[in-house]
């Protein structure tokens, strides 16, 4: 199934979903069990501080919200990647909102010491300048996270203040120049998202050519603007996306970690999770967090994800293998 303009991509996301279902993801699942080898790929996360000077108008975690802070320090950041190896982990995910008082220098020293450790690390801090990025690369670590989350230019900034699209397509830009991978995605069905912007959102991945795209649908964090305007998004609009991705990118990593139908379990639920694996998308993430720090990274409501064991139970109800 060849994907390549709006128009494709347009009729793929308007399809019934019955025929979606019977059709694009089955041929989704079949092109990545082809290319490769239908493993599912688990990796070690660790929120290491909720700290956030911006206002995504979005996030839980925005700056002023009422979450309480923590930052997780070098020391321990480095044992929790100590454990993940141990635990036989090969790949470790860092993520933090713009916190610039952790400190660059702390951070130039969590990388090495986890590059030490040869663990393959994905990173996801923010914007930084250009020679920053060049830094990181040159430290070893394989792959930068920044997501533009909404393709048009005028909803990313209104909903993204404390930056704006130009500046955040530059940081994309420059991520990609230093010699990392670059993962990226948006947020799928936000209040007021049109399937014309979707579309935009998903040729922009492929226009990127990005490494993995952390795509969630959307979930309201209570009390913050955008949760006024609308509920959460359509897992299905959700799994369409990843479906599509999948044909258009056979060697693209795609989250897994979605929700289901219920909220209850966040995004370890196990519906949300197989739908997902199902239609294409191959990454879990064990969260490395401790238990009373975990609901206090709070990009989203109810940001539930679990450890080794669920993703165990994930691969063998899927029929797929763990790496
Ligand atoms: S989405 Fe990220 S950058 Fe925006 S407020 Fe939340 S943590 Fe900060």
């Amino acid at each position: 199934m060849k994907i390549t303009t709006k128009e494709e991509v347009l009729e793929l996301l308007s399809l019934p979903y019955e025929e979606f279902e019977t059709t694009v993801i089955p041929e989704a699942k079949r092109l990545y069990r082809e290319q490769r080898g239908d493993v599912l790929i688990s990796s070690a996360m660790l929120g290491f501080s909720n700290i956030c000077k911006n206002r995504c108008l979005y996030c839980g975690m925005r700056a002023g919200s009422a979450v309480e802070r923590y930052r997780i320090s070098v020391e321990d950041v480095v044992a929790a990647a100590h454990t993940a190896q141990e635990m036989g982990f090969r790949r470790m995910f860092l993520i933090s909102g713009e916190d610039p008082k952790y400190g660059y220098e702390n951070l130039v020293r969590m990388i090495r010491e986890i590059k030490a450790l040869g663990l393959h690390l994905s990173l996801a801090c923010g914007e930084f300048f250009p020679e920053q990025y060049e830094e990181f690369a040159a430290l070893g670590v394989e792959e930068y996270v920044l997501k533009f989350e909404m393709s048009d230019r005028e909803t990313f900034n209104r909903l993204n203040p404390s930056t704006d699209f130009d500046k955040r397509m530059k940081s994309i830009e420059a991520v990609k120049k230093s010699g990392m991978k670059l993962a990226s995605g948006n947020i799928v069905d936000y209040p007021g998202h049109t399937l014309s912007q979707l579309a935009d959102d998903i040729l922009l991945m492929k226009e990127l050519e990005i490494s993995w795209a952390p795509v969630i649908p959307y979930l309201p964090a209570k009390g913050t603007p955008l949760a006024e305007e609308g509920g959460r998004g359509d897992i299905f609009l959700n799994l369409r996306e990843i479906a599509i991705l999948r044909l258009m990118m056979p060697e693209v990593n795609i989250t897994a970690q979605q929700p289901g139908r219920d909220l209850t379990k966040g995004l370890a639920d196990d519906e949300g999770n197989l739908l997902a694996l199902n239609a294409g998308a191959n990454m879990l993430f064990a969260d490395f967090l401790p238990d009373a720090l975990v609901g206090n990274f709070s990009v989203i409501d109810n940001r539930v994800t679990l450890g080794l064991d669920h993703i165990r139970e994930m691969a063998e109800r899927s029929g797929m293998t763990l790496v």
